[in-house]
């Protein structure tokens, strides 16, 4: 594919407007609440695997990493997290590709669970970003910064039981992605005309590198809007359903999109660029499911080619996992600059429109050139990582070893069962052994790579114990409806396979 850089010369014209400027004006002067220098966060060495693998094969860390504050603070349900829990995010941002600068505000609406230990409550938005004011009930409340987390301090009363709401504004130039998606940020890319092509994804690094939430992956807002402004020469496409889109006087327009059900921070996503538009129709166990496809202009004849893989691939993942979770939401496919991402009902593609994982087959038995990696693997995550998702980074095979293994169904959809089977087996040269796959839990931890092809062929082996296909498919399936739109831990998916199976498989 053609992306340039991020780094060509900016020919658009573009007017920011003032930071936080919204329909929902605030009155609070700009006001820096950062008083501590960032704890120093780890780094952590990612170099490539052997395969360049996608997305979502990330880089495993090093086994002998230690864990800081921060990470603690990024990866546990902290006391300043678990007494309240996300009810809806009402996200504006505005997007300035001409300086790489966004501004807006979340506007989060919070159900009170239990006492705020110390009246503190953590909002998550990263460096270098910049909170300007945080506001509940026209007061504007102070914060201690440390780190990546921001303490606010409450001073209405928090009653059990009830819900309130607090807006956070903000600006600054977030962090841009080098390698997206293996590491994350905004990608300030071009498209092959040279003209603008923003988006971000931001897996494992976490939403906060460009808007402030609980950055923790056990609780998602029952909802979420998602209103994005760009240059009007630009289209977003963003997660959910879009409800208007709104020119604005500077030359600028706001596409406002709506998700209906639970997300998980990651998967909300900016994709701005020079989209064509087409749809069409899945009729499905759940009835009619709208398709949405985006692909650049000028790949619209291609992408109506390609993209014709969706159908079927509905059809086999509904067979085999039970109904797609987000019919209210619909599916979309985006062209990113990207190679791919599982965002919730507008999965990210960047496959080059090439059958394979960019062209070749990972299980090196010519069953994987029959389909389209990224549609097949990023949309099996509809199922397993966004109706079905870990509460801890640490627990992600939930997410990784049954898309892989995914990828091995699909191929018995299309090609028999003995194919399916070659292709999984055929993934095992890829396994490297090298450490757990569940890493440290409570400090955002990923384990090893394996996940993904040890992972698939850990539930290959599984269905040749189980030996009965309609029990096999009754447990895929009954994952996905017992655990319907939930967050889960790796003993919840153990015990329910163990239970359908009838052996423990602990
Ligand atoms: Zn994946």
């Amino acid at each position: 594919m053609e992306t340039a850089t991020a780094t060509a010369t900016a020919t658009e014209e573009y007017r920011p407007e003032a930071a936080g400027g919204s329909a929902r004006g605030h009155g609070p002067s700009l006001r820096n609440h950062s008083r501590k220098p960032p704890a120093a966060s780890r780094r952590v060495a990612r170099g490539l695997p052997p395969v360049v693998l996608c997305c979502l094969f990330l880089p495993a860390v090093a086994s002998t990493q230690t864990f800081t504050h921060a990470d603690t603070l990024r990866g546990s349900n902290t006391p300043q997290r678990a007494w309240w829990d996300a009810a809806f995010y009402d996200l504006h941002v505005k997007v300035n590709p001409t300086d790489s600068s966004i501004a807006g505000y979340n506007a989060i609406t919070y159900r009170i669970l239990k006492p705020a230990p110390r009246r503190e409550m953590q909002i998550d938005l990263q460096m270098p970003l910049v909170v300007d004011s945080i506001v509940q009930d026209g007061l504007e409340l102070s914060a201690r910064r440390d780190g990546n987390a921001f303490f606010v301090t409450l001073i209405a009363p928090q009653r059990v039981g009830t819900k309130k709401s607090i807006a956070i504004y903000y600006h600054g130039k977030p962090t841009t992605a080098v390698r997206a998606p293996w590491d994350g940020g905004f990608v300030w890319a071009r498209d092959s005309l040279g003209r603008r092509w923003v988006v971000t994804a931001n897996e494992g690094l976490g939403a906060s590198v460009w808007w402030p939430n609980k950055d923790y992956l056990g609780d998602e807002p029952d909802s979420q809007r998602i209103a994005i402004t760009v240059p009007d020469s630009l289209l977003d496409v963003s997660n959910g359903r879009l409800r208007s889109t709104t020119p604005n006087s500077d030359g600028s327009v706001t596409y406002e999109w709506f998700v209906t059900n639970p997300i998980n921070n990651y998967d909300v996503a900016v994709n701005s660029g020079h989209y064509a538009h087409y749809t069409d129709v899945f009729e499905g166990e759940n009835g009619k499911l709208t398709l949405d496809f985006y692909p650049l202009d000028y790949h619209l004849d291609t992408a109506k080619k390609q993209f014709q893989q969706v159908t079927p691939m509905l059809q086999c993942f509904e067979t085999w996992f039970g109904p797609y979770p987000w019919y209210n939401d619909g599916y979309k496919l985006v062209e990113t600059p990207h190679l791919g991402m599982e965002h919730q009902s507008a999965v990210a593609y960047g496959n080059q429109y090439k059958n394979g994982y960019l062209g070749h087959d990972r299980s090196a038995t010519g069953r994987g050139m029959e389909w389209d990696f990224i549609i097949i693997h990023e949309s099996a995550h509809e199922w397993w990582g966004n109706n079905i998702t870990m509460k801890d980074q640490a627990d992600m095979w939930i997410h990784e070893s049954f898309a892989t293994y995914a990828e091995g169904l699909y191929t018995e959809c299309q090609q028999g069962k003995k194919a399916g089977q070659e292709y999984t087996i055929g993934q095992r040269k890829l396994i490297r052994n090298d450490k757990p796959i569940i890493a440290a839990y409570g400090v955002n931890a990923e384990g090893s790579g394996d996940m993904y092809d040890k992972g698939g062929n850990m539930l290959l082996t599984i269905r040749q114990l189980v030996d009965d296909d309609a029990r096999w498919r009754g447990i895929l399936r009954g994952l996905n409806k017992t655990f319907w739109h939930q967050t889960v831990t790796t003993k919840q998916i153990e015990d329910y396979i163990s239970r359908g199976a009838g052996t423990n498989l602990g």
